[in-house]
């Protein structure tokens, strides 16, 4: 149990539910044993699951107040392209989404393994039109963009998840990545982005205060990876002033996953936490040490909470019930059965 504001701005769904809950009774016994103040979902269509995971954090919201979530755009067909079925460009989906009460937009498409699948081209036009909108509404985007360099290492080929090294020649390169996500930056200059995982910076900090500098609405999120806490720990006062310094860029996330199960969600919050409210010595990511850098208590608040509100909201945006069902109807199609069968008894309970 954590004493004091916290707001959880990063947590996926894959799944309704296994042998022991479903997916709001899972996070809901998180955030109550952890004793959250808000969690945020963050809805990532493009991995497999379409715009189920749309719906299912939409039905979240309306299931338990305190609920923030950012909508995906689903991207139909690969690579992405101007030749969409009707009515369903990215455009369209982005203002469906918001019409229906995200909060935001979460994108995984600067993710080396998603950004192949796109073509190669985060600035697409169809895509490039979607950051124009997100930044003329000032709506908060979180983007995944990049992935630590080792996976594209030689030596990293058989220790990464599957389809995660990037060491074959047919992805972008690291660089390559960075100067798209750059580029996206320029042509976007005032867009309301959080890079996720510290924009992979762990080891070149120098980077992100160069863009911190340069674009006014630019944050990150310390959500792990662990090679993230290994460059903090490495490098432990550098880092303290560091977070001082930019305690107002900085958001605070885990990435947990339903269904992975409370064990795994409180250990990775506690963790956070305590690096940012502590200066307890305990053991972290990967089985490395690691040691809290006891904030103090402006700089704390701006990260455990202040920062996303400011962003986001101090409340969630309430769910338009007849856009969702509107919503439902009009992408049912590309549901697989298994999803729909799974979907109907929530949607019959929230909806
Ligand atoms: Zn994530």
């Amino acid at each position: 149990m954590i004493n004091e504001k916290v707001i959880d701005t990063h947590l996926h769904v894959e799944g309704w539910t296994n042998e022991e809950s479903n997916f709001v009774d899972c996070f809901e016994q998180y955030r109550n044993e952890m004793g959250l103040y808000a969690i945020n979902l963050c809805a990532v269509p493009t991995v497999q699951r379409n715009v189920c995971n749309n719906i299912q954090c939409a039905l979240y919201k309306l299931a338990h107040e305190n609920t923030y979530a950012h909508g995906g755009l689903d991207h139909i067909k690969w690579p992405i392209s101007e030749d969409m079925p009707a009515g369903m460009d990215l455009v369209t989906q982005y203002r469906e989404l918001m019409e229906i009460g995200f909060d935001g937009i979460k994108m995984l498409e600067a993710k080396p393994s998603h950004h192949k699948k796109n073509g190669l081209d985060l600035n697409t036009p169809p895509l490039d039109r979607v950051f124009a909108e997100i930044e003329r509404d000032g709506t908060h985007l979180i983007l995944h963009s990049n992935d630590p360099e080792e996976f594209w290492y030689e030596s990293m080929k058989d220790q990464v998840k599957p389809g995660w090294w990037y060491g074959d020649g047919t992805y972008a390169t690291h660089e390559q990545v960075y100067e798209q996500t750059e580029k996206m930056l320029a042509n976007h200059p005032n867009i309301k982005v959080t890079l996720a995982h510290f924009y992979f910076c762990g080891k070149r900090p120098e980077k992100l205060e160069a863009l911190f500098e340069k674009y006014p609405n630019l944050c990150v999120d310390i959500t792990q990876g662990g090679e993230m806490y290994h460059a903090f720990e490495a490098n432990h006062d550098f880092f303290r002033d560091f977070f001082i310094k930019h305690s107002k860029r900085i958001l605070l996330g885990t990435d947990s996953t339903y269904p992975w199960g409370t064990n795994v969600y409180n250990w990775l919050i506690d963790r956070t936490y305590r690096f940012v409210a502590t200066d307890d010595k305990m053991s972290g990511f990967g089985d490395k040490e690691l040691t809290g850098i006891k904030l103090p208590t402006e700089a704390r608040e701006d990260i455990l909470w202040r920062n996303f509100e400011r962003r986001v909201g101090e409340k969630p945006r309430e769910i338009n019930k007849d856009a969702l069902r509107r919503y439902i109807e009009k992408y049912k199609h590309l549901m697989s059965e298994d999803e729909w069968t799974n979907l109907k008894p929530s949607i019959d309970k929230y909806l």
